[in-house]
């Protein structure tokens, strides 16, 4: 197939600069074939032949984006999915009230192609702040102590000093990692140079360097989304915070202005965007191998089910492809990294709240704990007519026991805990379910993270592509993270097949 390269990166940098990406479509393949419905034998006399012109792995933000994009070019692109629903990562529970966000949630100031994307498929932002006021203020219970924010900072457990103790726990891990960030007011992609390398140690290591006390560092363990402080590279954080506040330096908070959310559902935009294809999205299409031969990608499916492409994106969580098998196979550093890199973990849990527990014993609602349970708040509602609602928010260490429980187990755990802390939630909630990105087969965690060592070693490999096989995701994005890391790593996987054409 043919299309014409000064356009398609001509298109993809408007895109990049929050401006709408053509439409026009140029010489798109006939081929509806989705499936063959047999295993090709395949000999020296008979070629393989390819399905489509690519062939998407996973309808996740990385995916769709590629897909469109290709889509565009006149590629013929059919996308299949492991699980039953699209959107991966992003995941609106439309099932409990006020619908909140399981996965991805707020649209930074800077997402300019999750924005434009938004815009061109006729979807609304809107900032949950503008609707609902607020969010309500976090009561802390430290070392089984309540302490309110307005308490905080002539309380003896603040281990900060001066003009840092007005400084709120919930806030450590982001204001102080930023703090002399050296990548402030650099490119975006600076962290991959050599001469960040040496902050790619672990990330309480270069606190203490900092002068910060070890009651400081275990307060941001609280919120590290990550395996914990000690296996997290400084450089994750650091280039976390850079992106978050890039433009100004200023951290924005998720709680602040200029964060966005999709009206109706942040699910609402990959719906559009699988909506939007030619080629309708195959769902419950677990990949569990790739081989290529003759230059052509198959693409087996645990049903028994085989594509083939002449080019795979594949947008698997990087940990999830310890699971899948490659042929030829995957050496080298790519193959290290695949078996090492590991993301974050968390667990929502959520209730019903039959009664305003906060009424009951005069003290604010949302807890922000250094016990087994981290967080409990109450959901902002979007709309008055909402019931209450609330959820245990844990992520990091203190997120792994729940991998080891049943779903019944979990609300056992966390109801018997707040219960211990909070006797007014005591038979005040009522169970709706347990969330978590990494609760399936399909799923790794929330966010990729860093471990120390890992940017030295992977950072630059990690868009490397495998024969005709592409590699897309989050985890492979450099300039930004989160969903909009996903959509520059669908953009990028897209234009290496436009370039090789
Ligand atoms: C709790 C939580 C909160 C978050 N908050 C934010 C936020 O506020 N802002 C932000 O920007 N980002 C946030 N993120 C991160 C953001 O959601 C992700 O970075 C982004 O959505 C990742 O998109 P992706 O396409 O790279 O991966 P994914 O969305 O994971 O897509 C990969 C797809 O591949 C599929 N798949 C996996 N294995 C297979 C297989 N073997 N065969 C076929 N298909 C397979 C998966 O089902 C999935 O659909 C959050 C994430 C979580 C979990």
């Amino acid at each position: 197939m043919k299309t014409n390269r000064r356009r398609f990166i001509k298109n993809v940098a408007g895109a990049s600069a929050g401006i709408l990406v053509s439409t026009a479509c140029t010489n798109r393949s006939e081929n509806k074939n989705n499936v063959s419905k047999a295993p090709a034998i395949h000999n020296k006399t008979k070629p393989i032949k390819a399905s489509h012109d690519v062939i998407v792995v996973g309808a996740g933000l990385s995916g769709l984006h590629s897909a469109m994009l290709l889509e565009e070019q006149g590629y013929d692109v059919q996308v299949i999915e492991g699980r039953q629903r699209l959107g991966g990562r992003v995941y609106t529970l439309n099932n409990v009230p006020g619908k909140p966000e399981a996965a991805g949630e707020f649209i930074g100031a800077t997402y300019a192609r999750m924005v434009n994307t938004v815009n061109k498929l006729g979807l609304e932002l809107y900032s949950p702040e503008d609707n609902n006021g607020p969010n309500r203020p976090w009561l802390y219970n430290l070392k089984g102590e309540y302490i309110t924010a307005a308490n905080w900072e002539s309380h003896k457990m603040n281990p900060l000093e001066g003009e840092d103790r007005k400084l709120l726990p919930h806030r450590y891990l982001s204001t102080l990692s930023h703090r002399d960030n050296p990548l402030k007011d650099k490119p975006l992609d600076e962290w991959l140079k050599p001469e960040y390398q040496k902050y790619d140690i672990p990330h309480n290591e270069y606190l203490r360097s900092k002068g910060y006390n070890e009651a400081t560092i275990d307060l941001m363990n609280v919120i590290i989304h990550s395996g914990g402080m000690h296996k997290t590279s400084a450089l994750n954080e650091l280039r976390r915070y850079h992106v978050n506040s890039f433009g100004n330096g200023k951290i924005t908070f998720p709680d602040g202005k200029g964060w966005k959310m999709v009206k109706g559902g942040n699910s609402l935009l990959p719906e559009a965007m699988a909506n939007s294809l030619q080629n309708e999205v195959h769902l419950s299409k677990t990949v569990i191998g790739f081989k290529e031969q003759d230059g052509i990608v198959q693409v087996s499916c645990a049903d028994g089910s085989e594509y083939k492409g002449k080019n795979v994106i594949c947008s698997i969580p990087i940990s999830v492809l310890r699971n899948v098998t490659f042929e030829p196979y995957i050496t080298g550093v790519t193959k290290e990294a695949i078996e090492q890199i590991d993301y974050g973990l968390s667990v929502q849990v959520h209730f019903l709240i039959k009664e305003p527990y906060w009424e009951k014993d005069g003290m604010d609602a949302n807890m922000w704990t250094d016990g087994p349970l981290e967080r409990f708040a109450v959901r902002t509602k979007r709309n008055e007519n909402d019931l209450n609602a609330g959820l245990a928010y844990i992520n990091g260490p203190e997120s792994f026991k729940f991998n080891l429980m049943t779903d019944e187990q979990v609300f056992n755990y966390v109801e018997q805990k707040l219960a211990e802390i909070r006797p007014s939630t005591k038979g005040n909630l009522e169970r709706l379910m347990v969330q978590s990105c990494e609760r399936d087969v399909h799923g790794a965690g929330d966010w990729v993270y860093w471990q120390p060592g890992q940017v030295t070693k992977f950072g630059n490999h990690m868009r490397k592509s495998h024969g005709n096989i592409h590699f897309a995701g989050e985890h492979t994005a450099i300039m930004q993270r989160g969903m909009e890391g996903a959509f520059e790593s669908g953009e990028r996987a897209a234009l290496d097949i436009i370039l090789k054409a």
